[in-house]
């Protein structure tokens, strides 16, 4: 019984975001797409399909978010045309599995470039740099920041796969009690569950605060962020594409994309906009 309500609870969680999504407060609506020309090159790109503002499924073939702009300026640097482009969803545990098995292209979703992962994918990037942070309900007043959580009573919930649920538990609250879950609504749910919450929620600043404002009545941020989580796209071990994923992105930045697509999709949920980071030849 419990289980079919917290799924019940993820449904309302995802329906919340996508509708607000749907309303045109994350991004800019889709734009239609021309048919491709026959025989032009394709690409997949692995998107997070549940992060308001950065990668989100809003319809059966429409996705928006930062991430999503950003991928569709790199396979237009690649010359593939917009409806050459299939997203597939890449869960924070998945990516690079999904790499590794040949099942995406580019990964685009979140991604921090990590010394563990660049054992097994590239990187290009950074295209972004985030700060870890807590998501509390809104009525917690006793959670300032991530030392507050070291202790075994206090919950806290982050992500299969994800650096901060390693992060959170090695640099500042050994004790916390630790939940992971394969996606971050289901942490959303686990703050709202009645018998057995968790109390505070742990991800990037920028994934947290797209889902504070899609339903700011329940969820506020805490404390400053503590730790840099440089986003890089990425690319299969060897990918020869990867110093042109580097240079789309470089392009990106200069010729102003970068800045109209962070306005467009993180701007709304009261995020600070950042200034870009370098693109690096070895990230
Ligand atoms: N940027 C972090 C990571 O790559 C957290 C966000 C996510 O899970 O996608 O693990």
């Amino acid at each position: 019984m419990r289980q079919v309500r917290a799924l019940w609870h993820v449904c309302t969680a995802v329906v919340a975001v996508g509708a607000l999504a749907s309303c045109g407060i994350f991004g800019s609506p889709a734009e239609p797409v021309d048919a491709p020309p026959p025989g032009g090159p394709k690409l997949t790109v692995g998107i997070k399909f549940d992060q308001p503002g950065l990668g989100q499924k809003t319809g059966d073939n429409s996705f928006a978010g930062f991430d999503v702009d950003v991928a569709r300026y790199v396979a237009k640097e690649l010359g593939v045309h917009p409806g050459n482009i299939t997203f597939v969803e890449a869960k924070s545990a998945e990516r690079e599995t999904l790499l590794e098995q040949g099942k995406v292209d580019l990964v685009a979703a979140t991604y921090s470039i990590s010394d563990a992962r660049k054992k097994k994918v590239d990187f290009a990037g950074p295209y972004f740099v985030a700060g870890q942070a807590l998501l509390v309900r809104k009525t917690t007043s006793d959670i300032t920041g991530p030392e507050s959580l070291n202790q075994s009573d206090w919950k806290l919930c982050s992500v299969q796969g994800s650096t901060p649920a390693e992060k959170v538990k090695q640099a500042y609250a050994k004790n916390v009690t630790l939940r992971v879950f394969p996606s971050y609504p289901e942490c959303l749910v686990a703050l709202e569950d009645p018998e057995d919450p968790v109390d505070a929620v742990t991800t990037d600043d920028v994934i947290l605060a797209g889902y504070a404002a899609a339903q700011p009545e329940k969820f506020k941020l805490v404390g400053k962020p503590f730790s840099q989580e440089r986003y890089g796209i990425g690319l299969r071990k060897g990918d020869e594409r990867t110093p042109k994923v580097t240079a789309a992105l470089r392009k990106m930045v200069s010729d102003g994309s970068w800045k109209r697509a962070v306005e467009a999709n993180i701007g709304k949920s009261g995020y600070k906009i950042p200034e870009p980071p370098e693109v690096l030849d070895s990230p």
